[in-house]
């Protein structure tokens, strides 16, 4: 019987692939491959069949090989990765390998004449609706697009030692400086131009401490002035978070970077100008200084 297949390197990212799968599946079983042990677990307990967790590679990319030959054996209907960018370089190498037939950064997929997938296309102004009948057909799927499935009676992982004939060899894996986690922040407080000074930083800093949250930039404030790593700016060439809730200080909302946080849940935007663009865009937006704002909502949230 044909199969869909997850592969996935971190736990959130399979689970939510796993519920992409199960709304596709006719009579297909789910299979996810992975080789991390605690994705291979939450994968095993949230929807899938049967897990397949690869050993003896020294990162997720080591695998490819491996995996397209299992594909060209057991031939899957459809293999969905995310859409963050280790996925993708994965996902391209197996299309590649595979003459598949593959479609990125997907905000849905249905069956429909083989395959029916929407993504953004230019910077989000249009929705492009594409087919496809290439089997198999591999899809990276957008953060924040399904619900993962409770969790049930777990699945067998089956383990899989495979040697791997690595051109790139870890030799030492560190914490990165800025420990940021955009991705899978519930709240975010994006710092934009408005901010004045770099010091004055510490009220985004502040506002996302006091909600639990993380702080992200647009791209001038990392790019240009260069007062957060690049890792940290939101938008079309930068992160694509999906938080319950996005607050802007000082952002115009420039479609650069809205369609980057499209998939937020609730968009708050603190803005001075109330013809900026970003206050067609927000669910909410409160017009006024951030210098004035911001110390009122922290005393608030502190009382
Ligand atoms: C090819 C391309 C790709 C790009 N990709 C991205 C991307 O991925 N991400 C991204 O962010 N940008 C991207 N950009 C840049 C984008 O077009 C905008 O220039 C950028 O997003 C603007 O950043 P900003 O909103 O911080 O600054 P501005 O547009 O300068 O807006 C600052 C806002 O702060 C308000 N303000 C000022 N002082 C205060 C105050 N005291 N209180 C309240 N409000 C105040 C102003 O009224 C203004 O609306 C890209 C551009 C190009 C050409």
């Amino acid at each position: 019987m044909a199969e869909l297949w997850v592969l996935a390197d971190k736990a959130e990212t399979a689970k939510e692939l796993l519920a992409h799968a199960k709304s596709l599946a006719g009579d297909e079983t789910i299979a996810c491959l992975t080789g991390s042990a605690e994705t291979a677990e939450a994968a095993a307990a949230h929807g899938a069949d049967r897990v397949l967790l690869y050993e003896g590679g020294s990162r997720p990319e080591s695998y490819v090989p491996h995996w397209c030959e299992r594909a060209r054996l057991e031939r899957p209907a459809a293999l969905l990765l995310g859409a963050d960018r280790r996925s993708k370089e994965i996902a391209a190498r197996m299309a590649a390998r595979l003459q598949a037939g593959l479609i990125s950064d997907c905000v849905k997929l249905e069956r429909r004449e083989g395959f029916y997938s929407e993504r953004y296309l230019f910077g989000g102004l249009c929705l492009a609706g594409e087919t496809t009948g290439s089997a198999p057909f591999l899809a990276t799927m957008a953060a924040g697009k399904a619900q993962p499935l409770p969790a049930g009676a777990p699945a067998s992982v089956e383990k899989v030692t495979v040697s791997c004939d690595d051109a790139v060899r870890r030799i030492d894996l560190r914490p990165h400086r800025s420990a940021s986690n955009l991705m899978e922040a519930k709240v975010i407080v994006c710092a934009g131009r408005g901010v004045a000074k770099q010091e004055d930083l510490k009220l985004a800093e502040e506002l996302a401490r006091a909600l639990g949250g993380e702080v992200g930039c647009t791209r001038p404030v990392a790019e240009e002035r260069h007062w957060m790593p690049e890792e940290n700016y939101i938008g079309i060439t930068g992160k694509k978070p999906a938080p319950e809730l996005y607050i802007t200080l000082g952002v115009s909302g420039q479609i650069q970077h809205m369609s980057g946080v499209r998939d937020s849940k609730c968009i708050v935007a603190i803005e001075k100008n109330d013809g900026a663009p970003i206050t067609e865009a927000a669910d909410y937006t409160i017009i006024g200084d951030l210098y004035e704002v911001v110390p009122k909502m922290l005393a608030e949230l502190r009382s």
